[in-house]
């Protein structure tokens, strides 16, 4: 069970039905209690979630973030020396999601993207260097899944209203949009240094911390955000988070993009700049100095 992005394109072997189609397409499908292939889903789990994800789940389960992260959450890489995904980490020893009881699924209302699209692909994608990304679907059929032979039809539109992922695409779009970018940004921007990989990390899905950091200290010498922002985004409500979780993929695109939305105070900006510029004429001066030694004749024997 999986939302797929472009570079997961079905291959033959794929579960995936090689034809792409859009919101209107009828599908026939249900799930329901009492099928008799219930719970198989969810015993074989390989589950990617988004921040939002992240977000719903630790909030239903009474957790700070990175208590969840520890508890249902294994990295992967998202791209090799990139920058990391989540995905639901299953029961100790099995392949089970932790949430699957007899009854269905313990956080229903809460449940991952994944599991509202399913068996439904999102297929995502973007053209390099914009944001605008275009959407199309697939089916996903497999054997283990009697679902499609349930009498009921429906258009990909409606089964995405009834899951409810109106919401969760749109509280996941910023997060999808920055890694369609960053995968199709390439090898000229290069592999993301390891405190942006950080950066990453933390923003997306570790909330409560990328919190504490805005309301600190050297985040806000830096950052002039308006008092009225910064007051939507600092409680612990569902809107407030949503709120900052929507200014974190701000701040990920000015930090990796160089898009800058987020004001800054002058006078700090101007002393980073200076202390950068100071850093990289410092990086260039060893580098000459190394090559100069590297290259002094000298060093080959040729001094009397
Ligand atoms: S979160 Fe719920 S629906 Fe998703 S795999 Fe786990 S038990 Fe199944
Ligand atoms: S019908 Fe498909 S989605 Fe529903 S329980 Fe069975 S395997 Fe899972």
């Amino acid at each position: 069970m999986d939302t797929y992005m472009a570079k997961d394109l079905p291959f033959p072997e794929s579960p995936v039905v090689p034809e792409m189609v859009d919101g209107s397409k009828n599908i026939q499908f249900r799930c329901r209690q009492g099928i008799a292939c219930w719970n198989a889903c969810c015993s074989n789990i390989d589950i990617s979630l988004t921040p939002y994800d992240i977000l719903r789940l630790k909030r239903r389960l009474g957790l700070a973030s990175a208590q969840f992260l520890q508890q249902y959450a294994v990295p992967y890489e998202l791209e090799k020396d990139g920058i990391a995904g989540i995905k639901l980490k299953p029961v100790s020893g099995g392949s089970a999601c932790q949430f699957m009881t007899p009854e269905g699924c313990s956080v229903y209302e809460d449940r991952p993207t994944a599991c509202r699209y399913y068996p439904v692909a999102l297929l995502s994608m973007r053209k390099q260097d914009e944001y605008t990304d275009t959407h199309s679907y697939a089916l996903v059929k497999e054997e283990h899944c009697l679902g499609h032979n349930e009498p009921r039809s429906l258009s990909i539109d409606d089964y995405r209203a009834e899951q409810g992922l109106t919401e969760y695409d749109e509280q996941g779009r910023g997060w999808r949009q920055l890694v369609l970018k960053k995968m199709s940004s390439g090898p000229t921007v290069g592999k993301p240094s390891v405190k942006s990989r950080q950066l990453f990390f933390m923003t997306c899905y570790d909330l409560d911390t990328f919190r504490a950091f805005v309301d600190s200290g050297p985040f806000n010498e830096l950052y002039d955000v308006p008092p009225v922002e910064r007051q939507a985004m600092m409680g612990d409500t569902l809107q407030a988070e949503q709120a900052l979780l929507q200014f974190g993929y701000r701040f990920l695109r000015q930090v990796l993009f160089g898009e800058e939305t987020i004001p800054l105070h002058k006078e700090a900006a101007e002393k980073r700049r200076a202390q950068a510029r100071e850093k990289a004429f410092a990086a260039e001066r060893e580098a000459a100095e190394k090559l100069a030694r590297e290259e002094d004749p000298r060093d080959e024997g040729f001094d009397d």
